[in-house]
């Protein structure tokens, strides 16, 4: 997973990356948005027609999924305030051709005036309201839109109505084409904000939301494209999900792996080890921060919770902060936690090893994001120069930075790691979890004759793997 400028500066270098020195380590790649974007690093599309012309375009994604499946995000949610469609709707207003497209606030409260109890249950991804007034040129009136991302003042991501048939032509459009570009899997960014209706928290609205998610996965399916929706809640909606034969994400492995290696203890981490299903990505990392609320709720305790996150800050990380009160009980006032994975680890290269292994060793398809993969550290200038704390673990690399990353011996360890889930052909098989004492973890992977069993001792941080082939046993040090 890797921003289409992080690794080296553009997709040609990333091309290059794969045809190279990361030559047969991954099946796919995840390129974060690459296309015309007016803020947050891409996920404010003006467009899907055309890649940003300063990665590349689409012919350098084409060629990179010749060798790899590639996955792209939607931004099903919203899109650029400055997209010729919402311009034109800023222009012309409710005349504009557009104006479907947009969620106006009287299409969740007829009256125009949404009650003070009902914005209290939104779970809110901007403080106060999801809502921005706007002014129409044409007539110089005022019209509040649905932007759930933004800062009080201003946002730069506009709400798209899905359930307008205007939207719904247009998405099914964007999934047309990216398939048409040998796309093979669409993440939904963002999707449990889609639905807005009043009364709710405007987040994950049942049943409304599996009608939608059932319509796109039906669209995509046509086009041969998987989709994996993108959903921060508690543990119980992937299961949900995962119930209805989605795709999901294992959001609470990152919280759950760094507090078994904080703690010493594998309990949780082991339960959830052995309960996660098949039809997952896992990740420790990403563009985003590590989940804590709600990805956590009802798997650790506040205080864990608040331990997880002075952990974070202690090694120089930030807090993205819970903005709706109703959904920061417990004074655990977290949302994510900004820190890249190697220091959240103090660079402790054992305890990193091992964090990697467990997550090579879950069910499901592991995901590796760039900053991860290379053993970033903390990035603070990216911070200060972007003003985001989430650019801590977004670090951009020369080549010439990758290619001496890659040399590191850590890096060397999980390059290693990621070389045995590729050709291990146990992991075909199924797994077993085990604690061997409170602070070992023990997941052995069985195929016929076949094992590999990664032990993980949380005291040292050490991670020692067996491998098991018609009776004769290697073991190695990860
Ligand atoms: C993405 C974020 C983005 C947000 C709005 C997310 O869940 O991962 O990076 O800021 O959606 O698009």
């Amino acid at each position: 997973m890797t921003y289409p400028d992080s690794l080296g500066g553009d997709l040609t270098a990333l091309d290059s990356l794969l045809r190279g020195p990361l030559d047969g380590l991954f099946g796919g790649i995840h390129i974060l948005p690459p296309f015309p974007s007016s803020g947050d690093r891409g996920f404010a599309p003006l467009t899907y027609g055309e890649i940003d012309p300063r990665f590349g375009s689409w012919v350098d994604v084409e060629h990179i999924a010749e060798r790899h499946d590639v996955l792209l995000d939607l931004m099903v949610n919203h899109i650029s305030r400055r997209s010729v469609e919402f311009e034109d709707f800023l222009q012309l207003g409710r005349r504009s051709r557009y104006a479907d497209l947009f969620i106006t606030v009287d299409k969740v409260w007829p009256s125009g005036d949404p009650p003070a109890d009902d914005v209290a249950k939104i779970f809110l991804r901007k403080p106060d309201s999801p809502l921005s007034a706007v002014t129409i040129s044409a007539s110089g009136e005022t019209e509040r839109v649905w932007t759930s991302f933004g800062t009080r003042e201003w946002s730069e991501q506009i709400d798209l109505d899905v359930t307008s048939t205007k939207t719904r032509t247009l998405i099914t459009g964007w999934l047309r084409s990216f398939a048409g570009h040998g796309a093979r899997i669409v993440r939904l960014d963002a999707v449990g904000y889609v639905i807005k209706k009043a009364g709710t928290s405007c987040f994950m609205v049942e049943p409304e939301i599996y009608g939608f998610l059932d319509w796109i996965i039906g669209v995509a399916d046509s086009l041969g494209l998987v989709v994996l929706p993108e959903v921060h809640d508690r543990y119980a909606t992937h299961e949900a999900l995962a119930a209805r034969g989605y795709w999901t994400y294992d959001f609470v492995l990152p919280g759950l792996v760094l507090h078994a290696l904080e703690t010493r203890s594998a309990g949780h981490l082991a339960d959830h080890l052995a309960r996660s299903p098949e039809r997952q990505f896992t990740m420790l990392d990403c563009h985003d921060g590590i989940p804590v609320r709600p990805d956590l709720d009802g798997i650790l305790a506040p205080r864990e919770l608040l331990r997880l996150a002075d952990l974070v800050k202690r090694q120089g990380g930030n807090v993205n902060r819970i903005l709706s009160e109703a959904h920061a009980d417990g004074d655990v006032d977290v949302h994510q936690l900004n820190c890249t994975y190697y220091s959240a680890l103090n660079c402790d290269d054992d305890r990193y090893v091992a964090a990697r292994a467990i997550q090579l060793f879950a069910r499901g398809i592991p995901q590796v994001y760039y900053v991860g993969l290379l053993a970033g550290e903390n990035d603070h200038q990216a911070v200060a120069e972007s003003g985001d704390g989430r650019s801590i673990n977004r670090h951009d690399y020369t080549l010439s930075e990758v290619e001496f990353a890659i040399r590191r011996p850590v890096v060397q360890r999980v390059l290693d790691l990621v070389r045995l889930r590729n050709i291990e052909p146990a992991f075909l098989g199924r797994l077993d979890v085990t604690t061997v004492d409170p602070a070992t973890l023990r997941l052995t992977w069985t195929l016929g004759a076949d094992a590999c069993e990664l032990e993980v001792d949380l005291r040292s941080g050490r991670a020692a793997i067996a491998r098991r082939h018609d009776g004769i046993e290697h073991r190695i040090t990860a």
